[in-house]
């Protein structure tokens, strides 16, 4: 490997109060409320008006420094960051500049070379802008503006430039996420667009400890698109370097449809945003006791928990991470092994992800809406552990429980799907089978092994699928056998 990428990533993360930063409107989904409903004479930049700080948001941020381990600044000063776009009603963004209110904390995310600490420079609080929308119609361009984003409360969360691949990147991002949807802070809504991404990223030659030029990319609104214009870039300035070329420090943007990265500007200064303290806000002073009330309000976080899961239960990594990622599905997890009486809780650990995650993907449903309790859950797999039913029928049992909110044990009874275990029956229906195709059999006996599964699937058809699967392999190869002996 030639070149060593170098990535810090900007996250703007929306927090998840009530009402906006500084005034009383409603924080509304901007994707589904009709444009400027939630708008006031504060959030749209009228002269005279005044901010008045929304304690939560502030509550939020503090949550969030605290669970990346940053340390949480008594005085945090808000700055007006100024710059003229039709999206800011004032002409600058409240922001903390100088005065964050989180400093040097860390995350540790796991890659498949082990464990790695990402630091966090800092977590500061300002507020949103407005949405453009940019039509192009014939003869006529324009922008329609929404204020109801305006003035949304965000945390903006910077880490060192500690990542190295995309892989470090999407740990990282991921592992962010799943934080801020534990804290209840933010939904974690990407399509909705409550977290966004900024990428800087620059390369150097490897075994190199000096830093590259980098490059900024602006507004990356999902994991994909991130991990694709990070790629994209890594390209873009190791072609640039083998020319013996160099890359310009500068703002780039992440274009869609062409699958890469163009040139929005050059690089702006920290000067060109004339930053200056916020006239119209004090300075935010945080008591130690607020602060030490919110840490010990902490919940357990993703990683950990993941960690628990895989000791307590004999989870594998992916599936405990999976499961420790949401709330909701770990506390249906712990639930559920708690139900069971026979089976073994690593089984629900392998159907939640298999079985159960891969319906919610087909049927796009959300896990919060599924109505199977956790004890319908652990019954299913008692059921299928004392052999009542076999794998496939547990399968098919699962999607009714989830389609009609059935218990399992009423519709193994109602659609009589209890597994055959009786040998001889089994063995009857087997020699059933054969018989009913002399010419495979023929087949079979000329050599062609093979159709020996074929076998398997006609009498398991012939089971209704009902058939205990070991039984009926081992009954059908003893039949196979002794014909081949009595040739
Ligand atoms: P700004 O974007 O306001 O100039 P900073 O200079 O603090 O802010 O850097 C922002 C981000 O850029 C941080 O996440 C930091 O880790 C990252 N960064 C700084 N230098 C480099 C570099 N040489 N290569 C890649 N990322 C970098
Ligand atoms: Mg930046
Ligand atoms: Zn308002």
């Amino acid at each position: 490997m030639k070149y060593e990428p170098v990535i810090g990533l900007e996250v703007h993360a929306e927090l998840a109060t009530a009402t906006k930063m500084f005034c009383a409107c409603r924080v509304v989904d901007t994707t589904v409320a009709a444009p400027n409903t939630s708008v006031c004479p504060v959030c749209a930049g009228m002269p005279g008006t005044l901010p008045v700080l929304n304690r939560r948001a502030v509550e939020y941020g503090i949550k969030v420094g605290l669970a990346l381990g940053c340390e949480i600044r008594r005085t945090s000063i808000f700055a007006r960051k100024n710059y003229f776009y039709p999206d800011l009603p004032k002409g600058y963004q409240i922001s903390q500049y100088e005065h964050p209110l989180a400093v040097n904390g860390k995350m540790i995310i796991d890659t498949s070379e082990g464990e790695r600490v990402i630091r966090i420079r800092r977590a500061h609080l300002e507020e949103d802008a407005g949405k453009l929308t940019h039509v192009t119609e014939k003869g006529k361009d324009y922008s329609l503006v929404d204020l109801n984003r305006a003035g949304v409360p965000l945390l903006e969360i910077v880490s060192e430039p500690d990542m190295h691949s995309v892989e470090d990147v999407r740990a990282y991002a991921t592992g962010l996420r799943a934080i801020l949807r534990e804290l209840g802070v933010n939904s974690g809504d990407m399509e909705k667009g409550v977290i966004r991404f900024e990428a800087n990223i620059s390369i150097r030659p490897a075994g190199s400890e000096d830093f590259g030029t980098r490059v900024e990319i602006k507004n990356l609104n999902s994991f994909r698109a991130m991990e694709r214009a990070i790629a994209y870039e890594l390209e873009r300035q190791a072609a640039l370097l083998d020319k013996g070329e160099q890359v310009q420090q500068e703002t780039r943007g992440w274009d869609e449809g062409a699958q890469a990265t163009y040139l929005q500007r050059s690089k702006e200064e920290a000067h060109d945003y004339r930053y200056f303290p916020e006239p119209d806000l004090p300075p935010l002073i945080v008591e130690n006791d607020w602060v030490e009330a919110i840490r010990a309000s902490l919940p357990e976080l993703p990683r950990l928990k993941a960690q628990r899961l895989q000791r307590d239960y004999g989870l594998t990594p992916n599936e405990s991470a999976m499961i420790a990622s949401e709330r909701e599905i770990a506390e249906f997890f712990e639930a559920c092994a708690q139900a069971l009486k026979f089976a073994q809780p690593r089984a629900v650990g392998v159907w939640i992800t298999g079985e159960l995650f891969a319906w919610l993907n087909q049927t796009g449903t959300t896990f919060s809406t599924i109505k199977v309790t956790p004890e319908m859950f652990a019954e299913l797999l008692d059921l299928l552990h004392q052999g009542r039913i076999n794998q496939n029928t547990a399968k098919s049992v699962l999607i009714k429980m989830l389609q009609n909110d059935e218990p399992a044990s009423v519709i193994i009874e109602r659609d009589g799907l209890i597994q055959l275990s009786d040998s001889a029956f089994i063995s009857e229906l087997v020699a059933d089978v054969i018989a009913s195709h002399p010419k495979e059999k023929e087949s079979y006996l000329a050599g062609k092994e093979t159709l020996s599964n074929w076998f398997f699937g006609q009498a398991m058809r012939a089971a209704g699928g009902k058939a205990n699967p070991s039984i009926l392999k081992e009954e059908l190869e003893k039949q196979l056998l002794r014909l081949k002996e009595n040739q």
